[in-house]
């Protein structure tokens, strides 16, 4: 485990919570793996379960119902749960980082005594629409749209891939309330299930995560009080910039899972199996592959810890988060290809764990920015 602390209760804190997620991963979550991946089922009591062990709402103070953890933990929690299944570590993110990371970060004190208790014991799961059918790494031009009336905005418009669509009791959505296209023409708003006018659309049938929910918001004619404005009008899309500059590190955290559990597997099966009357471990062209996955996986553990660090220190983290999330999902989508690699026929095949991963792993690099729009954000930092 990379350490940035030599205080060994700290230590000894840390790898207890890991130890925590891994086995609730090993014993409420391996036993379903496939057959919640086959029927494209998202497995709320399981949430609910995450919940009362304080993993859904991480980062939230204590005296708002949450863990009260760092970002080290933060990674940790995620990494053991999608080492088993990238599809709840994706929700688990998801609902951290982006919904009730939000709210925590710009919600007033009334918003946040309101949302984060509920949200981060699980009793309530989040979600978070930015993205739209025709806005994806463009989300500045959003349409949907927000007219205050009186003491309500009236919200109207769809935002697309969102996960927890239907099963999400509250989400932030971004909001456009001015001139299209400009920054300051975007603001950020709490959306309760339930809502009139708020429905969601259809759920996506997807080549990977499947047990995560990603379906469409739809706003039609949706009031939404007033007061559940985030911050000041006009910053939505700043905030959620930043937000994403803390998702970015969640994300990363769910490929170096990804990456972890495939080169696992890999390097087990890599022993057991035998050709030419020897483990294929013995070839080179295998260990090297190995060797390249190993080096690869320490590579993006660094980095994501460093950003963690930068992170719990109050820092600047949008170039290291970036990178962070650039080369871990790139990392997770090479080492479940070659694991696929070293476990021949049998990796093409459901009955082992490595055809998963590699369906999985993809998502890494398209969502919460794809690589591009990462390279995008690193050049910009880099050339300041
Ligand atoms: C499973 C899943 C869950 C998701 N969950 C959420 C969620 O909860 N909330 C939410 O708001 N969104 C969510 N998303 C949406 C996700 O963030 C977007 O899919 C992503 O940002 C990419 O947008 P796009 O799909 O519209 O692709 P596009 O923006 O259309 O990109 C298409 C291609 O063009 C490239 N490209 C675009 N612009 C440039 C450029 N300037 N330079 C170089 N290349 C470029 C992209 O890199 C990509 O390769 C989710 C997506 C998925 C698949």
């Amino acid at each position: 485990m990379i350490q940035f602390t030599n205080d060994v209760e700290k230590i000894a804190d840390r790898e207890m919570i890991r130890k925590m997620a891994s086995e609730f991963a090993e014993k409420h979550i391996r036993p379903y793996v496939m057959e919640w991946d086959e029927a494209q089922y998202f497995p709320v009591d399981t949430f609910k379960a995450m919940g009362e062990l304080g993993l859904m709402g991480v980062l939230v103070p204590e005296s708002l119902g949450g863990a009260g953890l760092g970002y080290h933990e933060y990674v940790d929690v995620i990494v053991e749960i999608a080492k088993v299944c990238g599809a709840v570590g994706l929700s688990v993110a998801a609902h951290n980082s982006l919904c009730t990371g939000h709210i925590l970060a710009f919600g007033n004190d009334e918003q946040k005594k309101k949302w984060l208790p509920k949200l981060a014991t699980g009793e309530w799961i989040g979600a978070w629409g930015l993205t739209e059918a025709n806005t994806g790494s463009d989300a500045m031009r959003m349409q949907t749209t927000a007219v205050l009336d009186g003491d309500h905005d009236v919200v109207n418009g769809s935002k697309n891939w969102i996960t927890h669509g239907k099963t999400g009791d509250v989400a932030v959505v971004m909001v456009r309330t001015g001139e299209l296209g400009s920054s300051k023409g975007i603001s950020a708003i709490v959306i309760e299930k339930g809502s009139p006018g708020f429905t969601h659309g259809k759920k996506e049938n997807k080549l990977g995560m499947r047990a995560s929910e990603t379906t469409e918001l739809i706003f039609d004619n949706c009031r939404v009080p007033k007061e559940n404005l985030l911050d000041i009008e006009g910053t939505g899309f700043k905030q959620a910039m930043k937000v994403l500059d803390g998702g970015r590190i969640s994300i990363a955290a769910l490929s170096l899972g990804i990456a972890k559990g495939a080169y696992e597997a890999a390097v087990k099966y890599a022993k057991e199996r035998h050709q030419f009357g020897q483990p294929i471990a013995n070839f080179q062209g295998i260990s090297f592959k190995l060797a390249d996955m190993a080096t690869e996986i320490q590579a993006s553990e660094l980095l994501i810890h460093q950003a963690a660090h930068l992170k719990n220190n109050g820092m600047e983290v949008t170039k290291v988060s970036a990178m962070a999330k650039y080369m871990a999902s790139e990392v997770a989508v090479k080492c479940s290809t070659e694991a696929v690699q070293i476990f021949g026929g049998y990796g093409y095949t459901k009955d082992f764990p490595v055809e998963k991963f590699y369906r999985d792993s993809k998502l890494c690099t398209i969502g919460e920015g794809t690589s591009e729009i990462q390279k995008l954000v690193i050049a910009r930092e880099v050339l300041k």
